[in-house]
Formats: C-alpha cells, structure tokens, sequence
C-alpha cells in the first residue's frame, strides 16, 4: 500500500477557494468515485507523476490525447521547434496548411478541415454548418453519447422517442433544447422510425461512432448503415463525432472501422498531441459554405494555432506509420482480457468492450453492453471500490465508470502485466 496522499488533498482545498469545485472540468472532481482528486505534477511515457511524487500508470491519458504516451521526444521537439519561432499570429501560416492536408490525406472523403480549439467548438461548429447547409432546425443525437457542452447538445431525452429534448443543464433554453430530439443508441427501428416521420425537418444526426462517453460502447452491426441510409434518403447530414475516436480506434478512425461515409466529421484530442486542437471539415461543397467563401460564420483568435499544429502534425505523422496502431491494439486486447479473466476467477460480474486502443469494463451482469440504459445498471459502488484499490496500486483510471479506458504505445507488456497482477488483488477484495 502507496502512503495515503498530503499535498492532494491541501491543493484540493486550496483550488476550492479560486475555482469552482476546485477543478476545471466537473469529472475531475472524483464526485462519481469519492475522495480527493489527484493533482499532477510531471509525466513520462505511461507514467504520470502526482505532488507527492507518487508514479502512477496512466490509463487516461488526458482523456484520449496522449495516444503516444507523454512527452514523446520528436513531439516535443517539434514543439520546441516552433515555440522559439513564434507562439500565434492570429494571421496564417503554413503549418495549418500542412496539418489540414494531412489529415484530409489520411481521411476519404474530406476535402477540407476548418481547425478550432476543442471539441465542443468543433461539434458545435458542425451543428451549425448542418443546420445552414440545409436550411433545417432539428438536430438527432444519441442517449449517452457527449458531444461537447453547447447549448443544442446539452440534452437528455423526452419521454417518448417523438417528444423533444429537454436541456439537461439550467442555462440551456428550452426553445434550443427542443430543437434537438434524443434517440437510444443501436436502436437501428426506433431511428428509422423518426426519420420516417421528420427526416425532412432533420438538419443533421450526430453521433459518436464508438461511444467513449458512457464508458465504451461500440455500434452494433448496421447501426451506423442505418443512419447513413436515413440522412441520405431524407437530405439530412450524418455528423460523425470522432473527437475520441479519429485516429484512436484505427489508423483513420471510424471511417476506417466501419467503411461509413460521414458529411461531416468532428475532431480533437488526438489531432493536437496534448495541445488543445479541434477540427471540422467534410466535401469541399459543405465546407466552403463558411465564411469567408460562405454565409455560415465561424472563427477563432487561436484557431489553428503555430504550436498546437506542430505537436499535432508530430503526432498523426507518428501515429500513421505502417506498425504503429497494432502493438496498441494488441496491448488493450491483453489488458481487458486479462481484467475479464481475473474478474471472473474473483467471481466479479463484469464485461468488457474494446475497439482498437479504446476501451472498457463494465461491473455488470449482462453479457453484451450496447447501450446507455444498460450502462446505467453497472454496478457504481463496485467499480469506485475498484477505482481506489486500482489507485492505491498506483493505476491510474478515469474516476468514474462512464468513462472510457485509452492505451498509447509507451505502455509496455510488463505496465500491463503489472496492471493486471494489481487487479487481481484488488477484484480478490471487492
Ligand atoms: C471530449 C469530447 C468532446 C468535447 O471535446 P472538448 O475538447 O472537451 O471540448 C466532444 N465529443 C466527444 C465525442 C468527446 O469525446
């Protein structure tokens, strides 16, 4: 057992004072496991590193970015690099140009990137792109799946599968909420259903083709067909969020995956390798209705910022490489196998699902988890037991069990088989 933490928990209660809830983004705050968050001080590879210089294997990994582990060498020289040249412009310059041709490069079928600063502007920009591009207000999301905390998407569902949206934070206005109808995940009827009776006022269904915002949940066969043939058959878009998901479930993310065509994809995370880097982009036709070129208004002061597309051309370049994604995937394989198997030796209830370097385990009975329902059944003691035994074996995982797993290529086989060997104790005491 790792000494119980001091300087945690006095920075906890110091960030108290100066920031709400002492964090600045609510999951860190360890409200859905208990206790105090840990704060962080350095990072290498898989290891991260907290105040009290405790070393922690990280299966986070700022939540998805970190798919080469921390402080790569050639990411951070690239980095470096431009740092000494110049910080931002608000003006261009070529390296945009290189990170959105690359990543139109690697992906069929968009032909132009628009970049922001996170996710959230990113799947907000697209909403709006899809609602001017066709002149329509409606907006389908999915039960369970995140896309950012704008206002339109900040919405749980109604109680029948036809009423509207109610915003699912105060400060969301009704007149918007209701603008956007929530359907189940991997209901492939239910949707076709809606699409049948309101297609025609759809502006555009988003989704994230692999869940990683109700741990990890993977669309079941034709799910993602399906909405494909509803948005073309009614002249709705098909916005894919792959915020999570580009260039971390496969080399090129669900288009890869899935052979699916989105009009419009979403990206973040991975495409700035640490900084904060988003993106839109889909056919040229779609895309060039922004202005300047189009009516639609979008901007940003930072967007495509110098250092950001630096760290993120370092790091898809990495990542794109023939034997890069395999290892990876291969590690995950072994890790959640391994927790399935060692849950099942402790008679711990559980199931797994992973899809390339996503992944997650659920503390449930169930043999198949394919949606938000059945996430919302898993067993939340249980795992946040798991969670600080795991943490006080110095393994580091997202601190509540909605959460997906991540895997990056500084994970060796020896960080798993001592994850492992961790978890065997700890599901031995549950
Ligand atoms: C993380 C995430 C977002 C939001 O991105 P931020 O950078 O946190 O604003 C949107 N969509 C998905 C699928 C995400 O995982």
């Amino acid at each position: 057992m790792i000494k119980k933490t001091n300087r945690s928990q006095k920075l906890f209660e110091d960030a108290k004072e100066y920031i709400p809830g002492g964090v600045n983004s609510p999951v860190r705050a360890f409200k859905a496991v208990g206790g105090t968050p840990v704060f962080f001080q350095s990072a290498k590879g898989a290891y991260i590193f907290d105040e009290d210089g405790r070393r922690f294997i990280d299966f986070v990994l700022s939540w998805g970015p970190m798919i080469l582990g921390h402080g790569n060498p050639v990411v951070l020289d690239a980095i470096r690099k431009q740092l000494e040249r110049a910080m931002t412009f608000g003006a261009p310059t070529a390296l945009e140009i290189n990170l959105a041709e690359y990543i139109c490069g690697l992906l069929p079928g968009i032909d132009m990137i628009r970049m922001v600063n996170s996710g959230t502007e990113a799947t907000m920009s697209a909403v709006r792109l899809a609602r001017g591009f066709t002149g329509r207000d409606k907006i389908i999301k999915f039960e369970g799946c995140y896309h950012g905390h704008s206002d339109s998407l900040l919405v749980k569902a109604g109680s029948g599968a036809l009423t509207l949206g109610i915003p699912s934070s105060p400060g969301v206005p009704e007149c918007i909420a209701n603008q956007t109808i929530t359907l189940t995940y991997n209901d492939i009827n239910q949707v076709q259903q809606v699409m049948e009776q309101i297609g025609s006022e759809v502006a555009a269904i988003i989704v994230e083709p692999v869940v990683g915002n109700m741990n990890c949940v993977p669309p079941i066969r034709g799910f993602l067909n399906a909405l494909r043939e509803c948005c073309s058959s009614t002249g709705a878009l098909l916005i894919f969020d792959e915020v999570m998901t580009g260039f971390r479930i496969n080399p090129i993310g669900a288009i890869g995956e899935y052979g699916i065509q989105p009009d419009i994809i979403c990206l973040g995370k991975v495409i700035g390798g640490g900084l904060p880097v988003g993106a839109f982009g889909g056919s040229r036709e779609i895309m060039e209705q922004i202005a300047p070129v189009g009516p639609i208004y979008q901007a940003g002061t930072l967007a495509g910022n110098p250092v950001a597309m630096a760290s993120g051309l370092a790091t898809l370049k990495l990542i794109s490489e023939p034997n890069f994604f395999n290892p990876v995937s291969t590690l995950t394989t072994r890790l959640v196998n391994g927790i399935i198997d060692r849950a099942r030796d402790a008679k711990v209830p559980m199931t797994s699902n992973h899809v390339g370097t996503m992944w997650g385990i659920f503390f449930s009975h169930e043999r198949e988890i394919i949606n938000y329902k059945q996430v919302m059944r898993c067993d939340t003691k249980r795992f946040a037991k798991f969670f600080h035994g795991m943490l006080a074996e110095g393994i580091y995982l997202a601190p509540a069990s909605f959460e997906a797993g991540f895997m990056s290529s500084a994970h060796s086989v020896q960080d798993i088989e001592y994850t492992l060997d961790a978890a065997e104790r700890v599901l031995n005491k549950l």
